[in-house]
């Protein structure tokens, strides 16, 4: 037996108790008489005393050559300690070695096995088994199994079954670029890593599984934003026989649990926004509405002057940042110097401080006077002592600029506080989106989304204008799930290849079995996928996915401690029939 009591666990009434633990040596402290060990595992640290009168001379001197991350088993009496620790729970007791066993020696790690760290990021990335001995990585990734352990308990509580599907498959669309993986038994043949399980869910409902869920790798070769890994994990979920509205109450309710059992958060039912009107409020389709600042309009209100700028604007619109009125004139100059960075890209920005007294002081006096100011603040919702920051230009690009300001404000301000949980739906994106570089539309969820009722027929003649059955669930400001009704009708599903470009052939090559499977009775259907990752880390109050993924990728997509990708021998080439030119 290599311990009786793992290291978290011996208290005051264990004392005088014989016991055998095993672990890691955090630290020694030597006192010449007297050599403290700190024993650590996961469940904690128990402080050991080699002592020479009361174990033996010559435990001490084992006790001493002891290094950091040596591994050891002690046998030893549970005994009080002299000064307790309180900030740990083991901290009233010590034990008191009577046998000591070298079970491994270690080299002195790169880094400190310390809640602060001295290692930088690179290096403990390159010896990641370490950092996940350090106790923010241990927890994240504890806390991390908490979830899903829920996730499969909920979802199969509620009739979900766990379907497992390939990972050697074809191309699914899901917009990103491909992994491949050549055949060595099918020569000159690739299979593609899923984006997502999408056609294989949708495969099961023909199949009759009608609830199905799959917490599962995707991988999606994209260049990596920040804070995103090629391959991640999806809590993946498909309905049979449901319409928007089961779909969201049914996600709704798994969201709920997760925030009640992980987060002790009562949620009230999620509020639902359409996406123009998240566009038109927040300039984002990923709201966080922990806090007010809702964009105004001022379009009728600003355009009737001689002011140049706006007149000539497709979009003016504002923000009302509480409390702003006492900024110096210098901290509204670094805003305006914000705004213009590159990242953001305003061109400038008007503002209008709110003052005590009622009036109000703007950058365009010249043009406004204080009845305009006055409906500004009405529009913008500002109250005295507040500051109204105004953008103006492209429609699209302002509201982004706006948004990001927006955030940034809220920021500031303090207002995007960890403890508190706003989620929201977001209903009826568009079903297109034009790519500005090929002038071509594509699928802005993917294409198998269902377009809203009755709308079949704007796709002939007014294609980004046609809106789709399809949903995301937004938390905080990250889209953390996101789903649709697909077509199930092969007819449609044709139209709708059609309409992205594909010829019949091209549709048939691609998608043929799904097509052909919708040919035998294929229910109506739907679903949703959510991001388990960043699910994760918001429950878990953190910015970053990688804390919460035991073996993450760095920016550039490698694993620095395995060393992958790398490139593989001649022969192994040669057997997949690849010859390299680079
Ligand atoms: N497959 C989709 C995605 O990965 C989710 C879905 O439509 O269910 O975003």
């Amino acid at each position: 037996m290599y311990r009786s009591h793992t290291c978290g666990e011996l208290r005051e009434s264990d004392i005088d108790q014989e016991v055998t633990l095993a672990g890691w040596v955090q630290k020694t402290r030597d006192k010449g008489f007297v050599v403290w060990v700190d024993l650590r595992d996961r469940y904690g640290i128990t402080q050991l005393i080699f002592d020479e009168e009361r174990t033996s001379q010559e435990l001490l001197e084992q006790g001493r050559t002891l290094g950091r991350e040596f591994v050891i088993q002690v046998k030893g009496l549970v005994i009080e300690r002299t000064s307790k620790n309180s900030n740990i729970p083991t901290g009233g007791i010590e034990v008191l070695v009577k046998e000591l066993r070298l079970l491994n020696s270690s080299k002195t790690p790169p880094f400190t096995i310390e809640d602060q760290t001295d290692g930088g990021e690179d290096l403990r990335m390159k010896y990641r088994y370490l950092d996940i001995r350090r106790n923010p990585v241990k927890e994240n990734l504890i806390f991390r199994s908490k979830v899903t352990m829920e996730v499969r308990k909920y979802l199969s509580k509620e009739g979900f079954i766990e379907v497992e599907t390939p990972y050697l498959i074809k191309s699914t669309p899901e917009g990103a670029r491909d992994f491949v993986v050549p055949s060595r038994m099918n020569e000159g043949q690739f299979y593609a890593l899923p984006q997502s399980p999408q056609t294989f869910k949708q495969l099961l409902m023909v199949g009759g599984m009608d609830k199905y869920f799959q917490i599962v790798k995707c991988f999606r070769d994209e260049d990596l934003r920040a804070d995103r890994q090629p391959e991640f994990t999806q809590i993946d979920c498909e309905m049979a026989f449901v319409e928007q509205d089961d779909i969201l109450n049914a996600f709704e309710g798994l969201t709920r649990h997760l925030l009640k059992e992980i987060k002790g958060v009562e949620t009230t039912k999620f509020p639902r926004m359409t996406f123009d009107e998240a566009m038109a409020k927040y300039g984002n389709d990923k709201p966080d509405i922990r806090f007010g600042m809702e964009f105004g309009e001022l379009n009728a209100i600003a355009q009737h002057k001689d002011f140049t700028i706006f007149n000539t604007a497709e979009l003016v619109v504002g923000i009302a940042v509480p409390g702003g009125a006492s900024y110096t004139r210098k901290e509204i100059d670094a805003l305006v110097d914000w705004v213009r960075r590159p990242q953001v890209g305003a061109k400038g920005m008007v503002y209008v401080k709110c003052n005590e007294d009622g009036t109000f002081k703007s950058s365009v006096d010249k043009f406004y006077d204080q009845d305009d100011l006055a409906k500004w603040a009405q529009a913008t919702g500002a109250k005295t002592g507040d500051l109204i920051c105004v953008l103006s230009g492209n429609a699209d690009q302002t509201r982004g600029q706006l948004s990001a300001l927006r955030m940034e404000m809220a920021e500031r301000l303090g207002l995007r506080k960890k403890d508190i949980f706003a989620p929201l739906w977001i209903l009826d994106f568009p079903l297109l989106e034009l790519d500005e570089e090929t002038g071509r539309y594509h699928a802005m969820h993917h294409p198998f989304t269902s377009p809203k009722p009755g709308q079949m027929g704007l796709l002939e003649t007014e294609p980004g204008k046609v809106k789709a059955n399809a949903y995301d669930l937004v938390l905080n400001g990250n889209e953390i799930g996101g789903g649709s009704i697909r077509i199930h009708d092969k007819e449609i599903q044709s139209t709708m290849f059609r309409h992205l470009g594909f010829t019949p052939e091209e549709a048939k090559a691609q998608f043929g079995f799904l097509m052909d499977a919708f040919q035998f009775g294929a229910p109506p259907h739907g679903g949703i996928a959510f991001g388990l990752d960043r699910l994760v880390a918001i429950l878990g109050g953190q910015e970053t996915i990688r804390d919460f993924i035991a073996f993450p990728k760095n920016n550039s997509g490698r694993d620095v401690m395995i060393d992958a990708p790398a490139p593989i021998d001649d022969a192994q080439l040669k057997e997949l029939n690849l010859k390299l030119d680079l």
